[in-house]
């Protein structure tokens, strides 16, 4: 007799891979904060390490409140998951039934499609133009059983992101139904007048949800640490849908000491935005194609010629010490994404490069 079945849906899923690793070689695969985290993050880990005995608050109170006061929002309106990913997941638990459908972009971070078959919905996808999301293709995709849009801007993988008029544009077209998760996973490294991650849209829309992560700008990605800010009803629904200590205590507190390290966070969007110009540009040089990115990394284009392809690019790299992220599940086989990482690891990366386009 066979064994217990799972639903058909779960066993479609196909797991998430993460950026991979490899010994004594550079990881720039998983965009993760070359400069680490915050010293008083740190500090306040090995502080929280003292009493593990302890179960965490389970409403993440003083964290909601030091992200309410660095934004200037409401704690009320904030909830705290494990990753932006779980985040994610609960608004598939509370939000999708099969017959639903979500609506993304055809290039979108690959945990939405994730979620949405772990409830058995299906993943609409718009076509891009310019690998940057295009709000007319998306909204053409919304029907009666479109329950969520995700939009990551920027996006993952491919470094793009569309200005604020577009986001209202593409808030105008939808139903108020229809939840609006806007993704700002990257959104500390945009400086750009144009870029607004919806923080105010979300505080007066009916269903606008902003998700931020603690994995990135903060480099706190081990912890699992994310946040969303949102209407009462949608804050209310993901509190239902999580389990009572979804936050555990040591990143509860770690989050608490990095979003008010300031000096951090400007020192490593400095180091983002010296290192992100001059290691496209290296890389341009040698003659591949980078698409011009606002976050931490960068998508490179290589040839169907023999010799020249993203496959043997891939392999060449990491013979050479360098790992970088092949974005094939994305759609994407002919292009690698780079992290950008120390100056010393990307000055290894581009020597590498270097030598794949003089092999
Ligand atoms: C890295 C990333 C996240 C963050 O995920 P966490 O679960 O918070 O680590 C969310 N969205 C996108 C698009 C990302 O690239």
């Amino acid at each position: 007799m066979a064994g217990p079945q799972a639903l058909p849906n779960i066993l479609e899923i196909t797991p998430y891979k993460g950026g991979q690793k490899l010994d004594n070689a550079h990881k720039l695969s998983s965009n993760e904060n070359p400069l680490g985290c915050s010293p008083k993050a740190q500090a306040a880990v090995s502080k929280a390490a003292k009493h593990l005995e302890l179960y965490p608050d389970g409403s993440a109170m003083a964290l909601r409140e030091a992200i309410g006061a660095k934004y200037g929002i409401d704690a009320d309106r904030i909830v705290c998951g494990s990753g932006s990913d779980e985040i994610f997941q609960l608004l598939a638990r509370a939000y999708l039934r099969p017959g639903d459908n979500i609506v993304q972009s055809q290039h979108g971070f690959l945990v939405y499609r994730l979620v949405a078959q772990q409830s058995g919905a299906e993943t609409r996808s718009a076509p891009e133009q310019n690998l940057t999301a295009d709000v007319d293709a998306m909204l053409a995709l919304v029907d009666e059983n479109t329950k969520i849009v995700f939009l990551a801007n920027p996006n993952n993988p491919t470094g793009s992101y569309i200005p604020y008029s577009e986001v209202k544009r593409l808030h105008d077209g939808l139903p108020e139904n229809v939840l609006l998760v806007l993704d700002g996973a990257y959104a500390e490294y945009v400086k750009l007048n144009d870029y607004d991650s919806g923080m105010a849209l979300a505080g007066e829309a009916p269903n606008v949800l902003v998700t931020r992560t603690f994995s990135k700008i903060h480099g706190l990605a081990a912890l699992r640490l994310g946040w969303a800010y949102g209407p009462e009803s949608v804050i209310d629904a993901i509190h239902r849908t999580r389990g009572p200590f979804n936050v555990n205590a040591v990143a509860q507190a770690a989050g608490i000491a990095a979003i008010h390290d300031d000096a951090f966070q400007a020192a490593s969007v400095a180091h983002n935005d010296a290192e992100l110009a001059r290691v496209s540009a290296a890389i341009e040089k040698l003659g591949f194609e980078v698409f011009p990115s606002v976050g931490n990394f960068v998508l490179i284009r290589f040839p169907e010629t023999p010799g020249r392809t993203s496959a043997e690019a891939d392999a060449f790299l990491r013979q050479h010490g360098i790992v970088i992220r092949n974005v094939a599940v994305y759609g994407l086989p002919d292009c690698l994404r780079a992290s950008i990482g120390t100056v010393e690891q990307n000055n290894d990366m581009l020597a590498a490069f270097e030598a794949f386009a003089k092999s």
